[in-house]
């Protein structure tokens, strides 16, 4: 059995939430993690997901949010998107701790009779092995501060375990080596006009009663919660009034960070490791950012399909990345949701898509709603809408131009019709034969070429060669592709698949098997969303003008 050894890389900020969850204990954890950034330390991430699953990738993305793909094909909790693009770290699957995980660990070693005849305990078993992971963690990121967010909120039975081997490693390590950051909720009743601090009282008291004292409060609110109530925190919570910090919301999340740090976060972070800036915060490259948002003169509005719409977490990076190519391009985003069901029972309803400035048709699985897709997919490329499908969109978009162009009546993915006449989607052969769901899927970073002179290579900086991520089980059936490109569909990206199409002589219709969207950043967006919201801008503006759109096959 290993136990952890006492010597640890970094200093350790531990963020765990009280009152309830869906609070942005996430925008609190970044904001820690950029404080440290800005004043020139490297930082990292790890997150602990109380539950029982071994990953995110067979929970669903309605109830759960997305489920975020990394390099190593790793399908971690949707939290991971936001660590990523705004701390612009890489991370590794083993950066996410779950329940299910450290479980599975323990019990697979007692059955190998690892425990010699011992009882095998939550304590010590469970927790030396949550310590172990961490630990390990360290000493891959080996970051100045890694930053270990606790899922769920305290007082929940399931963190329980956690906060315990949280408490033995803040006992282990020196006063300096480590801190606790709580986030809690204060409500302001709307019947009452002052902001309640009561539910942080009793987060606090569970915390306590985990035999942990928090080192920072951060208390999220609609509004600024006032001196007042920052005082009254501070006093039953044992800390000075300058370690309770107010976070309402804000116009944009990234001014998250820099809202904290004006009220001495980012000093209070120091202070309490005990170190020295490495450089002063300047905040330049936040504010370049807003510049960028406070710059857009116009709105797009894209048109997004899909089946979770009743959640936003669902599709979150794909929200992120048209925010951020529109940031870089000048036009505000607004997504709105197509509900495709609807032109299935009513294929006339379609011609609402004119009103969009652009339509995205994002990853997906199963059959509901597939044919409504198909749809709008068939009505983009005739009526010359900026279109961008994602995954499932390429996939369909195959099926649409197989259908509607080639003329293979019945086309399908065998995903959706097993017996369809032509498969011009099937199943990996790779994939022959796997019975089990979970991590069993293409996964990560792949490479791929692309084809000199086509808009993928153009949008990619005349790139021939990238690395984007995957998650699919299916793919372009190659047994199909010649009757496709001889009907004009252009196919211009490659790896072990086919991985990109595209139709010359319509604005802009690009679709990639890949999911680009994983690694978009407000600083570095994804080419092929920026392309998608480069026309649609571009056409708005010339039907403004009056001018008919241009056709061809650039994005500029
Ligand atoms: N369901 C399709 C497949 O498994 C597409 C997956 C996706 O869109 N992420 O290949």
């Amino acid at each position: 059995m290993d136990v952890p050894e006492p010597h640890y890389h970094a200093k350790f900020v531990f963020i765990v939430g009280g009152v309830m969850s869906g609070i942005g204990k996430g925008i609190v954890t970044v904001s820690a993690g950029r404080n440290f950034i800005e004043r020139g330390f490297k930082v990292n991430v790890c997150k602990i997901d109380p539950y029982l699953n071994i990953d995110a990738g067979t929970m669903n993305p309605f109830e759960h949010g997305e489920v975020f793909v990394t390099d190593d094909g790793g399908e971690l909790d949707v939290d991971f998107g936001h660590y990523t693009r705004f701390l612009q770290i890489d991370v590794k699957k083993t950066q996410n701790i779950t329940t299910g995980q450290v479980y599975f660990e323990v019990i697979s070693r007692e059955r190998k009779g690892e425990y010699l005849g011992g009882t095998v305990q939550v304590i010590p078993h469970i927790t030396d092995e949550i310590k172990r992971r961490i630990h390990e963690i360290d000493q891959e990121t080996h970051a100045d501060v890694l930053l270990i967010e606790i899922g769920g909120t305290v007082g929940d039975i399931e963190s329980q375990p956690f906060l315990e081997a949280v408490r033995q490693i803040m006992r282990e390590r020196p006063a300096n080596e480590t801190m606790l950051i709580m986030a809690t909720y204060v409500p302001f009743p709307p019947h009452v006009s002052e902001p309640k601090t009561k539910p942080t009282q009793h987060a606090v008291r569970d915390l306590k009663a985990a035999g942990l004292n928090p080192s920072i409060i951060v208390a999220r609110a609609e509004r600024e919660i006032g001196k007042k109530a920052i005082e009254k925190i501070a006093l039953f919570s044992g800390l000075n009034a300058n370690a309770v910090f107010s976070l309402p919301d804000l116009n944009d999340v990234l001014e998250g960070p820099m809202f904290l740090d004006h009220q001495g976060f980012g000093d209070k972070l120091l202070e309490i490791f005990q170190e020295t800036p490495k450089q002063s915060p300047t905040w330049e490259s936040t504010t370049k950012l807003l510049d960028l948002i406070n710059k857009q003169t116009e709105t797009i509005v894209i048109g997004l399909t899909g089946k979770y719409t009743q959640l936003k977490d669902a599709y979150i990076s794909v929200f992120e990345a048209l925010k951020h190519a529109g940031m870089h391009e000048g036009a505000k985003v607004e997504v709105v949701y197509i509900d495709v069901e609807e032109f299935e029972k009513d294929p006339s309803a379609i011609t609402k898509l004119q009103d969009l400035d652009g339509v995205l048709l994002p990853g997906g699985f199963g059959k509901r709603g597939v044919e409504g897709k198909i749809k709008v997919i068939e009505y983009c490329r005739e009526n010359n809408i900026p279109f961008l499908g994602i995954c499932l969109g390429f996939q369909l978009a195959s099926v649409e131009f197989a259908r509607n162009v080639c003329k293979l009546n019945g086309a399908h993915s065998t995903e959706m019709d097993p017996e369809t006449r032509y498969p011009i989607v099937d199943l990996q052969p790779t994939q022959r034969g796997i019975k089990k769901l979970g991590g069993t899927m293409r996964l990560g970073a792949h490479d791929i070429d692309i084809y000199p002179n086509t808009l993928l290579w153009k949008l990619y900086g005349e790139k021939t060669k990238i690395r984007e991520r995957h998650r699919h089980r299916y793919e372009l059936n190659p047994a199909y592709t010649p009757i496709l490109q001889d009907h004009g569909l252009v196919l211009s990206a490659k790896s072990e698949f086919y991985e990109a199409l595209e139709l010359p002589g319509h604005p802009f219709f690009l679709a990639v098997q890949f999911h680009p969207e994983f690694k978009s950043t407000p600083w570095n967006p994804s080419p092929p969303y920026q392309g998608l919201v480069r026309s649609a801008l571009r056409i708005k503006l010339e039907k403004q003008e009056g001018v008919e759109a241009p056709v061809g096959t650039t994005a500029e």
